[in-house]
C-alpha cells in the first residue's frame, strides 16, 4: 500500500497519507512567495506556433496556491485562470440542462432527499411517454444537451429504464428541436453497463465522488450499494474499460475540509490521465443545497462563495483542458464571478424535480421531487442573454462527440489551438439556431450582433465563409445543425 497513482486500487491512487502530506506541504509553503511565483508562471498559458500550451499543475503545486491567501497572489491566481479559459476554451460557455427521470433510490446518503428512508416524498419514475413530454418541453426552451440523473435502484431504474430513455430522448424531434447530446449522472456500475451507455450514443458519463475522505464517505452513505468507497471510486476506470472517454468528476462541497477534496479531485484527475492517458472531460463543482429533509447548516464544511471561487480557479490552473461546470444550484451573482475564472459550461432554465418541465410555464415549478433547492431560477432565454452581456458566447454545440472527436481527440483539438476554427464557428451556427427558434426579440438583438461580431474572430478564411453561409442559411431557412 502507498501512494500510487497508476494503481487500479481507490486507496492507492487516493492515498489518504499523500492527501494529508500535500495538505501538511501547502500549509508550510502557503507564505513561501518564491515557490507560489513559480507554481503561478508553471500555470500561465505559453503561445505556440499553432495556439497556446499549458502544463497544468500537480496536486501538490495546486494545493499550494489553495492554501495561499495573500491578495495579490489570490488575484494573479484569477487573472491566469482567465487567461487560460480564454486560450483554450475562448469566451464561449455551452448550455445545458438537467432531466430527472426517477427518484426511486435504495442508498441512504445523508445529504440527499432521495434517501430512502425519506417516506414523506412522493416516488416517481418517468414513463417513456412523460419522458418524451420533457423533452419536448426542452427543445422548446431551445436545448440541445441534456444531462439525465437518476437515483440509484436496480428494482425501478434498472440499465433497461436508463436505454430506453436515451433512446426516446434521441427520438424526439419536436418542430427544429433535437436533444443531440445526453450526459449521464446515474451511480456507479459494471463494465458490461458502461458498455451499453457507450453504445446507446451517450456523451460524457459523470458521477461525483461526493467525498474523497473515506472515513466521511461510509458514514455519509451509510447503506445501500453506494456505500462502497472503492467500488464508488474505481467507477470512471470502469467507464473507460466500457470504451466511455468522456467522464466527469465533481465533489460536493460542504460535505468534507475543501482542500483534502480539491487535493483528491486532482489526484483523481491525474489517475485517469496516467492509466487512460486522458484526464476527466469535466470537473464539477456542485455545493449542498437546503432540500425537502436535508439542511446544509447541519454539516460543518460549508463554504464561503469567497472560497469557493478560489477553489474553481485553481482547478482550472492545474487541469488546463479540462471543463468545468457549474450549475444552478448557484446564484447569478456566484455564477457571474466563476465564470470569470474559468468555468466554460452552465446550465440554463433548470428543473430539478421529476417530471419539472412539461406542463409548467417558465415561472412555475414543482417542489414535491425537487432534489435541491435551485438558486438561478431564470429562463433559459434570461442565462442566454446574461451570458452574452456578459461578454460570453452561449453555445450549444454538441458536434464534438459527434464526429468521434472524444477523449484524447477532443484533448488534441484544444492542445493545437484549432477551437477557434472549430468550436467557435460551431458555437455560433448553434447560437444562431437558438435565436432563431427560441429566443425573445431583446435577445435575439444582441444575439445577432454577437455573432456579426463573432464571426469576424474565426481565423480561417475558408472556415469564416462556410460559417458565414452556414447562418444565413439558418437565418433564412429551416437548415439547421450544421457543424465542422
Ligand atoms: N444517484 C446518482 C449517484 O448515486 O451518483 C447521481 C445522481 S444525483 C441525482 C446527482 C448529484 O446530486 C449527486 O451526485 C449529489 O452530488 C448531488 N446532490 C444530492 N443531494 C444534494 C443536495 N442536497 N444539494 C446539492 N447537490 C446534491
Amino acid at each position: 500500500m502507498g501512494y500510487n497513482k497508476t494503481s487500479l486500487r481507490a486507496e492507492e491512487f487516493i492515498d489518504d497519507k499523500e492527501i494529508l502530506d500535500t495538505l501538511a506541504y501547502a500549509e508550510a509553503n502557503k507564505d513561501n512567495v518564491d515557490l507560489i511565483d513559480e507554481i503561478l508562471e508553471k500555470a500561465r498559458p505559453v503561445k505556440t506556433e499553432t495556439g497556446y500550451r499549458c502544463s497544468g499543475l500537480s496536486h501538490r503545486e495546486a494545493s499550494v496556491l489553495l492554501a495561499c491567501e495573500i491578495p495579490e497572489k489570490i488575484e494573479k491566481m484569477y487573472e491566469i485562470a482567465e487567461e487560460i479559459k480564454l486560450a483554450f476554451y475562448g469566451n464561449r460557455i455551452v448550455i445545458f440542462a438537467p432531466l430527472y427521470l426517477s427518484n426511486y433510490c435504495v442508498n441512504g446518503c445523508v445529504y440527499c432527499p432521495y434517501h430512502l428512508k425519506n417516506k414523506h416524498i412522493p416516488r416517481k419514475k418517468l414513463t417513456q411517454d412523460e419522458v418524451r413530454d420533457e423533452v419536448i418541453a426542452l427543445q422548446d426552451m431551445g436545448h440541445k444537451r441534456l444531462a439525465i440523473e437518476s437515483g440509484e435502484d436496480p428494482v425501478n431504474n434498472p440499465i433497461e429504464y436508463i436505454l430506453d430513455c436515451i433512446k426516446t430522448i434521441y427520438s424526439v424531434h419536436h418542430k427544429n428541436g433535437d436533444i443531440r447530446r445526453v450526459n449521464v449522472n446515474i451511480a456507479a456500475t459494471t463494465v458490461e453497463n458502461y458498455k451499453k451507455l457507450k453504445d446507446a450514443g451517450i456523451g460524457t458519463y459523470i458521477l461525483f465522488q461526493e467525498t474523497y475522505h473515506k472515513e466521511s464517505y461510509e458514514l455519509l452513505h451509510p447503506t445501500g450499494p453506494k456505500h462502497d468507497y472503492a467500488y464508488h471510486t474505481e467507477a470512471m476506470d470502469r467507464a473507460m474499460e466500457g470504451g466511455i472517454d468522456d467522464v466527469g468528476l465533481g465533489v460536493l462541497f460542504g460535505l468534507e475540509k475543501y482542500k483534502y477534496e480539491f487535493a483528491g479531485l486532482l489526484m483523481h484527475a491525474e489517475h485517469l490521465e496516467s492509466v487512460h492517458g486522458v484526464g476527466p472531460h469535466t470537473i464539477s463543482v456542485p455545493r449542498v443545497k437546503k432540500a425537502d429533509d436535508i439542511d446544509p447548516d447541519s454539516f460543518d464544511n460549508g463554504i464561503d462563495d469567497d472560497t469557493f471561487i478560489k477553489i474553481a480557479a485553481c482547478i482550472r490552473l492545474a487541469v488546463p483542458y479540462t471543463g468545468m461546470i457549474v450549475s444552478t444550484r448557484e446564484s447569478e451573482d456566484v455564477r457571474t464571478k466563476m465564470l470569470r475564472v474559468g468555468v466554460s459550461q452552465v446550465s440554463g432554465g433548470s428543473r430539478t424535480s421529476v417530471g419539472g418541465y412539461a406542463g409548467y410555464s417558465s415561472d412555475e415549478r414543482p417542489h414535491d421531487t425537487e432534489q435541491f433547492d435551485v438558486s438561478d431560477i431564470r429562463s433559459l432565454d434570461e442565462v442566454v442573454a446574461w451570458l452574452m452581456e456578459e461578454g460570453h458566447i452561449p453555445s450549444f454545440c454538441t458536434a464534438c462527440y459527434r464526429e468521434g472527436r472524444t477523449g484524447d481527440r477532443f484533448m488534441a483539438l484544444c492542445k493545437n489551438g484549432q477551437i477557434q476554427n472549430c468550436c467557435h464557428p460551431n458555437a455560433l451556427m448553434t447560437l444562431c439556431e437558438y435565436l432563431k427558434d427560441y429566443a425573445s426579440d431583446g435577445t435575439k438583438k444582441i444575439g445577432n450582433e454577437v455573432i456579426d461580431r463573432e464571426l469576424l474572430n474565426i481565423p480561417n478564411e475558408k472556415v469564416r465563409a462556410i460559417a458565414d453561409k452556414n447562418i444565413e442559411d439558418i437565418r433564412n431557412s429551416n437548415r439547421r445543425d450544421f457543424r465542422f
